[in-house]
């Protein structure tokens, strides 16, 4: 047993990030209250060029969501019914939903056994003549090789979409995620690494005539009020958002250093354990870790265990998007994305959120080490 007194830790917990930011978040909120900016505005714009800043991108438009950024990518590359999307098996429901919006076909494709991001190889094959788009998920904060995707969707004229919900202060190589694509789409859901206090989005492009068409088809396809030429939606950041997301945005490259600390802990004190795999950090790859997934072949007997003992665990996922009821229609078997399945299989996700306490993080390297030669 450890000397401490910890017991319980907990996969996530937002109240401690929320109540030590309390006092910069409730000044930042009064700003948009004074200032009635409620819906995009002043806050907005300024987290717009603050975010612009951060990521090295000429543009960013803020929207209400990261699944709304994914879904304007697609429209405003014009992409539509008859068309195919590429997207992978693994990764968070959002991403196959822009295809499907579009009334376009998501296109499976398989991940690369080591980071479990789209892999090149896969996407190669998995292109036909009617592909529009491809959307690579930067998972679990670690950048998808985007030089490979590049390659692959520069030969076959093909655009990259870059899902980066999960890594806001990733790097590939020198460069933040969301830029080497034509477009990145970012989610700031309040359990990313850069939360709002509900609901919210952006868009990155380098691209100015893409950056234009984002503004207007956020805001119901209007240049000039009331004049529609095309299908808008109301996908507006809101007021309250933009202001915090400035707030938070100040605190993201301390948040993930302290994530890639505890990373750190985590794979010293665990690496050999007999049967599990940790995450895999590639060279040129800044892993901002959103999730510390590790995978093991009885995971059901491991979390349980560790549950037990006051453990926490997270799913990142246990169903490949394939294999979900809502894609039955599209007719792909068992078997055909084995990576992915098999990862659906064994992935589990650590506690990992900034203010996990050094404690915390010896008590889950102890009771991992101890469940895992009982299972
Ligand atoms: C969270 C997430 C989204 C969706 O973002 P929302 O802001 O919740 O709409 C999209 N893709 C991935 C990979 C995500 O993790």
């Amino acid at each position: 047993m450890s000397d401490s007194a910890v017991t319980q830790v907990p996969v996530f917990d937002l109240k401690r990030q929320t109540q030590a930011l309390k006092p910069e978040l409730m000044a930042a909120l009064e700003s948009v209250v004074d200032g009635c900016g409620f819906s995009l505005g002043p806050q907005v714009k300024a987290f717009e060029e603050e975010f612009a800043a951060a990521t090295g991108a000429a543009h960013v438009i803020g929207v209400d969501s990261g699944t709304s950024a994914l879904h304007l990518a697609l429209l405003a590359l014009g992409v539509g019914p008859g068309d195919e999307v590429i997207v992978p098996a693994l990764t968070f429901i959002a991403t196959a939903w822009a295809p499907t919006y579009v009334g376009a076909t998501p296109v499976f494709c398989d991940v690369d056994p080591v980071t479990l991001c789209m892999s090149p190889e896969s996407v190669a094959s998995a292109i036909t003549d009617k592909t529009k788009a491809v959307i690579c998920v930067h998972l679990y904060g670690q950048s998808a090789d985007l030089t490979g995707l590049n390659a692959v969707c520069q030969e076959k004229g093909v655009p990259l979409i870059e899902d980066a919900a999960q890594a806001q202060g990733a790097l590939f190589e020198d460069r933040h995620v969301g830029i080497d694509g034509v477009m990145g789409c970012f989610s700031f859901y309040p359990t990313k690494n850069l939360g709002a206090l509900g609901d919210a989005g952006a868009l990155t492009t380098n691209d100015e005539a893409l950056a234009a068409e984002l503004r207007t088809l956020r805001d119901h396809s209007q240049k000039v009020k009331y004049q529609h030429h095309a299908v808008g939606f109301n996908y507006r950041m809101a007021g309250f958002q933009g202001a915090v997301l400035s707030v938070k945005l100040r605190h993201l490259g301390g948040f993930n250093d302290r994530r890639r600390e505890i990373a750190a802990a985590y794979h010293a004190g665990l690496s050999g354990v007999s049967e599990l795999t940790l995450p895999t950090e590639v060279a040129g790859r800044h892993h901002v870790y959103h999730q510390f997934v590790c995978r093991h072949p009885r995971r059901e007997a491991l979390t349980t265990a560790l549950r037990e003992r006051g453990v926490g665990t997270g799913l990142h996922y246990p169903r490949p998007l394939h294999r979900q009821p809502v894609y039955e229609p599209l007719g792909y078997g068992v078997g055909s994305f084995p990576v992915s399945e098999t990862a659906a299989d064994e992935v589990f996700s650590l506690p990992m959120f900034p203010e996990l306490r050094d404690e915390e993080v010896a008590y889950v390297v102890e009771t991992v080490r101890a469940v895992a030669s009982e299972v």
